[in-house]
């Protein structure tokens, strides 16, 4: 039976932009790091200001947000992490997203008013784990990458717990994410948000007597999950929450998956067929080559040996400031022509070929330079934080 309520889409957010650009195109719900302990050190990532904001308009419009702190801590961290977790608790967090029994423990006994989910670098795979957390007071369990629908469906029923399951973007070549490549390629600790994807690197191995070169390439780069084809199974198998990787990607990478799986989940809740064109533009933006990986059976043909660059479709190039009347102000990211393929990408998962741009006094522009600012005749349905991308 499907139910409504188990089907949370839930997005990555690096700042408070992509956070609104999140919950504008349809996010159920957001994870978010805060200044530190999050694991995406690169990953711009919100002061304790910036996640009461984002926590405020979330609890104004039904939304929810995640805060990740799923560090492996050592002793020296625990200290400044429970003063840490007091502000979270302080904002009105709905959740936090940990990994470490010694974090969990500090949350257990301070009692925070914040759910307890547990990270999928925990990496729980069976529903004796499940239960075990349960127990504890977790709500719910972020699966290891490496469980399928179907194993997640018996986990989540058998220890009656809440599942969150990976369903689009980048994976880690090893276990649950817990991986020490970065810590020896380049010194920088991947499980205390350091990672250097060293496992996207080039390799090169010769024979060490005579200099013969061996191998040429790519053997830890995995390909990027792609869930929206089994989207049907998520929900009738009753996951709870849906959600796409990607804290570090561009506003255009969040609009465009985020309005893309909203779309189809609609369209699934409605009993609707889905639109196979639609789905098919989750292809244009930026990824490594797509797999299925562990959703239905083995991760097999999962890893891109290729050297050639994946070049993206479409790309972004600026996000919606400001809106007056029937114009709206861009903040321009990525500089472009006035003959370039063009669009606007509304909340809804419309495209608006966009012809003429202008400046501050109206007058048409040829160009618009990176870090600028355009204006551009809207149509009705335009909010903030709709943005702009260039088909290729
Ligand atoms: S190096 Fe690759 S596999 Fe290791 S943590 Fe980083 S992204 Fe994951």
């Amino acid at each position: 039976m499907i139910n409504k309520n188990n089907s949370e889409l839930l997005a990555p957010a690096g700042n408070l932009e992509k956070a609104f650009v999140a919950f504008n195109y349809g996010a159920d719900a957001i994870y978010i790091g805060g200044p530190n302990w999050g694991l995406r050190k690169a990953a711009g990532n919100f002061t304790i200001k910036e996640i009461e904001i984002i926590s405020k308009y979330a609890i104004k419009n039904n939304k929810r947000v995640y805060v990740v702190t799923n560090i492996y801590a050592y002793d020296e961290d625990l200290e400044e992490f429970e003063k840490y977790l007091d502000l979270l608790d302080s904002v009105k967090i709905s959740a936090v997203i940990f990994s470490d029994p010694g974090i969990f423990t500090i949350i257990n006994t301070k009692k925070y008013k914040f759910e307890k989910h547990l990270s999928t670098q925990a990496s729980t795979v069976n529903y004796e784990t499940a239960k075990f957390w349960k127990k504890l007071g977790v709500s719910r369990i972020v699966l290891g990458r490496e469980t399928s629908i179907d194993e997640a469906q018996e986990i989540s029923k058998k220890a009656n717990i809440e599942i969150e399951m990976f369903l689009h973007g980048a994976v880690c070549m090893s276990f649950s994410g817990k991986c020490m490549i970065s810590n020896f390629t380049a010194n920088r600790d991947a499980n205390r948000g350091g990672c250097v994807q060293s496992c996207r690197w080039n390799y090169k191995v010769s024979d060490t007597l005579n200099g013969t070169p061996l191998f040429d390439g790519y053997p830890l780069n995995s390909r990027d999950l792609l869930g929206i084809n089994l989207l049907e199974d998520f929900i009738y198998k009753g996951i709870k929450s849906l959600k796409i990787e990607g804290r570090m990607k561009s506003n255009f990478y969040i609009a465009r998956t985020v309005s893309i799986y909203r779309d189809a989940i609609d369209t699934i809740l409605k009993c609707k067929d889905l639109s196979k064109e639609k789905l098919q533009k989750i292809e244009n933006v930026s990824n490594r080559g797509f797999n299925e990986l562990f959703l239905k059976s083995e991760a097999k043909n999962s890893v891109r040996l290729d050297s050639t660059k994946y070049q993206s479709k479409e790309e972004y190039l600026g996000i919606i400031e400001e809106i007056e009347k029937n114009t709206a102000l861009i903040k321009v990211k990525n500089g472009f022509n006035n003959s370039d393929n063009i669009y606007l990408l509304t909340s809804d998962n419309s495209e608006y070929k966009i012809n003429k741009f202008y400046d501050y006094s109206g007058i048409p522009l040829e160009k618009a330079n990176p870090n600028t600012v355009a204006f551009i005749t809207i149509p009705q349905n335009t909010t903030k934080y709709n943005v702009l991308f260039r088909k290729k």
